[in-house]
This record gives C-alpha cells, structure tokens and sequence, in this order.
C-alpha cells in the first residue's frame, strides 16, 4: 500500500520565504528543513509549593503595635471584619509595608534560562535556589514561544509596544529556534561523550534552555515583583515587562490572590503600588 502523501513547511528566506514540500518533515532533505525533534516547548509554570501566608498574618504583626504579645490572640481564618479590611487598606495605602513581611510563599518554577536571568534581578525579599548545569546535565527542552506571543517590537525605547508577528514571521522563529537549539543539543551531547565537564559543555546552550528552581517570596517582596514584571494599564506606575516574565508573574498573583484575597484587593485598590 502507498503511504498516505503529506506536506509540511520549511522557512529558509532565500527559498523566498514559507516552501511547502512534500512527505514528512522527518524524511525531507530540503536545506531549509529538519526533522522535527519534539524537544521545544512553550510552558511556562510557577507552581505554589508551600506556602504560609494568609490576611490574618498582616493583622497580628501590625497590631503587635497596640496590643503586644496578645496579638497573636488576634489570628484566624474566618471572613475579615470591616475594621481588619480597613486596616489592610490603611497599611497599604500608606506605605506602612512591614506587616507584609511575615507570611511566606515557595513557587516550584519552570521557564526558559532567560526567565531566572530576569528573576534573581529582585533581590529583596527573595530567595532563589535552581538546578545546577554543573552537577547534572541539562534537560533536553527548549522554549519556543506559541502563537500568543507578540513578536515584533514598535515604538521607541521605554515605549515599546508589542504587536502579532506575520504568518512568514512566526514560521521562521519556529524554524531557526528549533534548528539552532537541535545544534546547540548536537554539541553540548558531542563535549559530555568525550568527557568534557558539564560546566564547560553547557557554554553552548542558548538562552532558551529550561531551568526549574524554587523562589520564595514574602507578600511584600511580591508586590514589588508584580510593580515591576506585570503589565496593568490601571496601575499607578504601568511597567512594560518581558511576555515570559510576566506569565510567571500572573500565576504567582493568582496563587497570591488565593491566599490573601484581602491584602491582593487592597494592592489593587491602592494601584498596585509595594508599601
Ligand atoms: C521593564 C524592565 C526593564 C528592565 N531593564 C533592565 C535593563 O535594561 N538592564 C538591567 O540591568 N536591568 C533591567 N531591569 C531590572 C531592574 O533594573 C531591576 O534590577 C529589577 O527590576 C529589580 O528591581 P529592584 O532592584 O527594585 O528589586 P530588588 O532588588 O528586590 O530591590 C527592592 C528594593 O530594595 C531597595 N534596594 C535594593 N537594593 C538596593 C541598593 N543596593 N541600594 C539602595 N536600595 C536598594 C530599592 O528600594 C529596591 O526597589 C529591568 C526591569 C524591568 C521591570
């Protein structure tokens, strides 16, 4: 029996852009193709993996300011009254931002190298530990963006807008990513077999590899996080973050939001400023 004829497409420009050809991708000789090696991947996650933090923790450590040792009495996981509301909104509102502090939560992150180079840029509040290219060899994953990712970049500096890339455009970063991490595997593979160290075979994997690590924050050192790496056109301050950083960024606040929904409405009351 004849095998069922397919098509699939190359993005070599001097082809003149998207070529379509015939049979699978696999078998396919064109300059302008490779297999298809399934090794990339658009996931990005930060899964809450611990946590401590509720409304309740803003109350008693700011109120150990009237009542002392007692306010530890004040802990519970009930429905806030209005005067708990209230005070959560006077502390952020007002930039009283300690209370904040004693709670703490641990995301399980897994995103592209580039991602964690943006990361433990924060540096307050914070603590990072992520998987060694040193003592263990790397996963074979890499990041390539879905459609959802804008890809051309308009405007000026510090103004940037970022807007859909064309058909051809997304082809081709499909393309060229996938044949230049599938180069990059090829090399990093050929220096562990001849027994180079991890530390110096790893010189050649791209920003785009993946990293897990663990991040664990406090609310306080998250909001100013979220200041900074999500785009909302209500906050006082709109900032204009990387898409992947952002994505990491949303899921904390979800999971954030979860557990302190008082404190969560209050930072969005209060335009999304860090007290
Ligand atoms: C949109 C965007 C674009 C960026 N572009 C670049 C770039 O082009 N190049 C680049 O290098 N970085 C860039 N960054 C990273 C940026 O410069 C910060 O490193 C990052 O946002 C962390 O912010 P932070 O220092 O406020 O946070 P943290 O390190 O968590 O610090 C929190 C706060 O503590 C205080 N603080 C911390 N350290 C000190 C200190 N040494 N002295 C005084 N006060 C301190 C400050 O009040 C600070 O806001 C960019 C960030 C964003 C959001």
């Amino acid at each position: 029996m004849t095998p069922a004829e397919t098509t699939h497409e190359g993005a070599d420009p001097s082809h003149g852009g998207i070529t379509t050809h015939r049979g699978t991708r696999e078998n396919c000789a064109g300059p302008d193709c490779g297999p298809d090696r399934g090794f990339t991947t658009s996931e990005i996650s930060a899964e809450l993996v611990k946590s401590a933090a509720t409304d309740s923790d803003v109350l008693w450590s700011a109120r150990v300011s009237t009542l002392g040792e007692t306010s530890l009495a004040d802990q519970y996981s009930g429905e806030l009254a209005p005067r708990d509301r209230g005070l959560i909104n006077f502390l952020m509102r007002d930039r009283h931002g300690t209370p904040f502090e004693h709670n703490s939560m641990t995301f399980l992150i897994k995103a592209p190298m580039m991602v964690f180079w943006q990361m433990v840029r924060h540096r307050v509040g914070w603590s990072y530990n992520l998987e060694s290219g040193r003592y263990r060899e790397l996963g074979l994953e890499f990041y390539s963006p879905d459609r959802d990712r804008p890809l051309r970049q308009v405007g000026k500096p510090g103004a940037y807008e970022y807007v859909p890339g064309t058909d051809y455009q997304q082809r081709l970063m499909w393309h060229e990513l996938e044949t230049s991490y599938g180069q990059a595997w090829d090399s990093y593979q050929r220096m562990l077999t001849a027994g180079i160290a991890r530390e110096v075979a790893r010189l050649v994997l791209p920003f785009g590899v993946y990293f897990h690590g663990y991040a664990t924050c406090n609310a306080r050192s998250l909001m100013h996080f979220l200041s900074l790496r999500t785009k909302d056109e209500g906050a006082t301050v709109v900032s204009s973050p990387q898409h992947e950083i952002n994505v990491v960024a949303n899921q904390m606040e979800a999971e954030w939001a979860r557990l302190m929904p008082e404190t969560h409405a209050a930072f969005i009351r209060n335009g999304r400023v860090a007290p």
